[in-house]
C-alpha cells in the first residue's frame, strides 16, 4: 500500500463512528416525500445534505424545482480543474411511508444499530448509499487535499413520490449537471458476496381501466340476468389480456423485445441464483406468467402486464346485491427494451376497446409511460465501475439487470447522453419499502472504498 492510500484508510479508520453517528442524525429526519405533513422534514433532510456537502468542501445549494408542489433538489460542486474529467453523484434523500408502524421493532426515525446493521426508515433507500459517495468525497478532499476529478452531486426529494423534478432540472439546467458520467448506488448487492453492476432498467406503463354499464347501480334481483355486469365485463377484459400461463396478448407487445446479448445471457446463467429458494422467499407454491424463460430472465428481461387492483360494487362487510354502474382497475406493463412506452399505451387502448363486451363501454387512461433504460456495457466509465467494485468488494461484479422503472434514470442517461455506472451497497433483504428497514454497515464501508477507488480511476483516465 502506497503512503497516500495508508493515510486515506488511517482517515477512514478514525472518523468510521463519525460518519455512522452523522447518518443516524440523518435517518431520524422523517423526509417523507409523499406524506404532505412531513413537507418540512424533506426540506429539513435537504438542508441536512448540503450542509454537510459545504463541511466536507464542496459548494451545495438547494434548488427549488420549478414544478408545484415538489421538493427541492440538493445541487452539490467541487471544480478539480477544468481539464479533468467530472463524475455526476445521483441520489435521493427522501424516504417511503414506515407504516404499518406496528410491525417495527424498533421505531423507523429513531435509528438504531442492530448487530451491524443500522435500521431505519431509509438506512438503505437511499441515505445509508449517497451517504457512502459523499462521505468517500470528503475523504479524498480531506487526507488528498483534493478530488481526482470534478464533481457534480444531484439528491432529489422525490424518488418515493414520482416526482419529475429531475427530468425539469435535467431540461432546464443541463450544463448544471454537465459530466462524463455518472455514479448511484439505490439498491442491492446481487447476492451477500457479489457486487452488481446494473445493466439496464424497466420501464413502465401505468393504465387504469373503466368500465361502465347501465346508468346508475342495479338491483340484482330486478334486473340481474340480463343487465350487463362491469365487473364481470372487466374479469373477462382482464383475463383475455393476461392469461395464468402464457403470453400477454396485445398486438405487437413482444416484436421489439431485444434479447440480452450473449455475454449477459451467459452471466446470468452462471450466476448462483436459486428458483426454489426465489419461490420460497415469496411464500408461493408456483411462478406462472410466460413460459420458457427462467425466473432471472422473467423480471430482469422480460416484459409484463399486472393488475394491481380492482375497484366497484360491494366490497363492504355482508351481503349487498348491486350491479355496479362502473367498475375499473389499475393495471402496468413492465417494459424492457426496446419496448416504445408510447406504442404499447396505444396497444393496449385498441386491445381493451376489442375486448370490451356488447352493453358496456370502456376506457383506458394511462397515468405513467417510462421507457426502459439499457446501459452501455462495454463503454470504458461501466469498465472503471466494474473495475472499482471489485476492488472493493473482492469479486468481480455479477452484470445484472434491475426489473424496477427509474425514472430519474431515464431522465439523466437519456437526457444527459451520458453513460451511468449504476450499482448498489445494500443487501437484498434490506427490507426496502417495508419494516425494519436496514444496511449493513460493512457494505457502508465498502461502498466509500469503491466511491473512492471509481473517482480514482477515472481522474486516471484525465491525466
Ligand atoms: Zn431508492
Amino acid at each position: 500500500m502506497d503512503e497516500a492510500a495508508g493515510r486515506l484508510q488511517q482517515y477512514l479508520e478514525a472518523r468510521r463512528e463519525t460518519f455512522i453517528r452523522e447518518l443516524l442524525e440523518w435517518l431520524a429526519i422523517p423526509s417523507v416525500s409523499v406524506l404532505p405533513e412531513h413537507r418540512s422534514d424533506c426540506n429539513r433532510a435537504a438542508e441536512w445534505i448540503a450542509r454537510r456537502m459545504r463541511a466536507a468542501g464542496m459548494q451545495a445549494e438547494l434548488v427549488p424545482s420549478g414544478l408545484p408542489g415538489a421538493h427541492p433538489l440538493v445541487l452539490g460542486r467541487y471544480d478539480a480543474s477544468p481539464g479533468r474529467p467530472t463524475v455526476l453523484f445521483y441520489g435521493h434523500y427522501d424516504v417511503q411511508p414506515p407504516d404499518p408502524l406496528a410491525e417495527w421493532r424498533t421505531p423507523p426515525f429513531h435509528p438504531s444499530i442492530v448487530g451491524q446493521d443500522v435500521v431505519a426508515r431509509g438506512a438503505s433507500d437511499n441515505k445509508g448509499q449517497i451517504w457512502a459517495l459523499i462521505c468517500a468525497a470528503r475523504a479524498m478532499i480531506a487526507v488528498d487535499g483534493r478530488l481526482p476529478v470534478n464533481l457534480r452531486v444531484l439528491v432529489e426529494g422525490e424518488e418515493e413520490s414520482g416526482g419529475r423534478s429531475v427530468a425539469w432540472m435535467v431540461q432546464r439546467y443541463p450544463e448544471r449537471l454537465r459530466a462524463n458520467t455518472v455514479w448511484m448506488a439505490d439498491g442491492p448487492l446481487f447476492s451477500r458476496q457479489i457486487p452488481a453492476l446494473y445493466t439496464g432498467t424497466r420501464g413502465m406503463v401505468y393504465a387504469e381501466i373503466a368500465v361502465r354499464g347501465a346508468r346508475t347501480d342495479l338491483h340484482s334481483g330486478m334486473y340481474g340476468g340480463v343487465a350487463p355486469n362491469p365487473l364481470v365485463a372487466l374479469a373477462h377484459i382482464l383475463s383475455r389480456l393476461r392469461p395464468w400461463i402464457g403470453q400477454v396478448d396485445l398486438p405487437g407487445f413482444y416484436d421489439a423485445v431485444r434479447a440480452p446479448s450473449d455475454e449477459e445471457a451467459a452471466q446470468w446463467k452462471s450466476l448462483p441464483f436459486d428458483e426454489a429458494a426465489f419461490q420460497e422467499e415469496m411464500g408461493v407454491s408456483a411462478m406462472p406468467g410466460e413460459p420458457g424463460f427462467s425466473a432471472l430472465e422473467r423480471v430482469w428481461a422480460r416484459p409484463t402486464f399486472e393488475v394491481h387492483g380492482i375497484r366497484g360494487g360491494f366490497t363492504g362487510d355482508g351481503a349487498k346485491t348491486v350491479i355496479p354502474a362502473i367498475a375499473s382497475a389499475k393495471v402496468s406493463m413492465r417494459l424492457v427494451p426496446d419496448q416504445d412506452p408510447r406504442q404499447v399505451a396505444e396497444s393496449l387502448r385498441s386491445r381493451v376497446l376489442a375486448l370490451c363486451p356488447t352493453g358496456v363501454s370502456a376506457e383506458v387512461s394511462i397515468l405513467q409511460a417510462d421507457p426502459p433504460v439499457q446501459l452501455p456495457i462495454h463503454h470504458p466509465m461501466l469498465r472503471a465501475g466494474a473495475e472499482a467494485l471489485e476492488e472493493a468488494f473482492g469479486r468481480e461484479p455479477a452484470l445484472a439487470r434491475m426489473g424496477r422503472t427509474l425514472p430519474a434514470l431515464v431522465a439523466i442517461s437519456q437526457g444527459l447522453g451520458i453513460p451511468v455506472v449504476m450499482t448498489g451497497f445494500g443487501l437484498p433483504d434490506d427490507r426496502l419499502h417495508a419494516p425494519n428497514e436496514k444496511f449493513h454497515l460493512p457494505n457502508f464501508q465498502r461502498g466509500i472504498l469503491a466511491t473512492m477507488a471509481f473517482l480514482r480511476r477515472i481522474g486516471a483516465t484525465g491525466q
